[in-house]
């Protein structure tokens, strides 16, 4: 694991940031870093994954059927679109996107958490309502009493669910163009 710290923050421009770069060797998917970049004075972070091989952009789609599928394990890189199409949601690439090293419990976490904030936060009374519907389903989910699909779709192929019930297809890149 290499650290860099106190490096100038793109942001706030303080040096105060933490740049972190950790090395994984994942079975059928290979080398790959996790990058992390952390400011502790205006809380800017970013982190990403890159693998040591050039990948095919894919499209990895996994059936969660009980509570032992939280456990597999699941590579995002910063370019990926996660989806739960049974639940109408989905968390695109974007400036706040992360890459991460989880499982599929974590990606139903980081559902949740966005979740949460909406049921907290929205101005909308019926947005609170179908937010705390959604939460009820997730829960389901994780009891393993509701089964769900996942989706995750990544023009760069770093992103994988590693289990062999996953299927794998080839993600036809949109041109930026048309
Ligand atoms: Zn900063």
């Amino acid at each position: 694991m290499d650290i860099l710290k106190n490096r100038p923050c793109p942001l706030c421009h303080k040096n105060k940031l933490t740049l972190l770069e950790e090395e994984y060797d994942i079975p059928y998917f290979g080398k790959c870093y996790l990058m992390s970049m952390k400011c502790e004075n205006c809380d800017y972070k970013v982190s990403d994954i890159e693998s040591e091989e050039q990948k095919d952009p894919s499209r990895h789609t996994f059936e969660l059927k009980n509570k032992k599928d939280l456990n597999v394990r699941v590579v995002k890189s910063g370019q990926a679109t996660v989806k739960v199409p049974a639940l109408k949601m989905s968390v695109e690439p974007g400036p706040a996107s992360e890459g991460y090293i989880s499982n599929i419990e974590g990606v139903l976490q980081r559902f949740k958490k966005i979740i949460e904030q909406e049921r907290d936060s929205a101005e909308d009374e019926d947005v609170r309502k179908a937010a705390k519907n959604l939460l009820k389903k997730l829960w389901k989910v994780e009891l393993g009493e509701m089964p769900i699909k996942i989706v995750i779709e990544d023009p760069s192929g770093n992103s994988a669910i590693i289990d062999k019930r996953t299927v794998v297809e080839k993600l036809k890149v949109k041109n930026a163009n048309s």
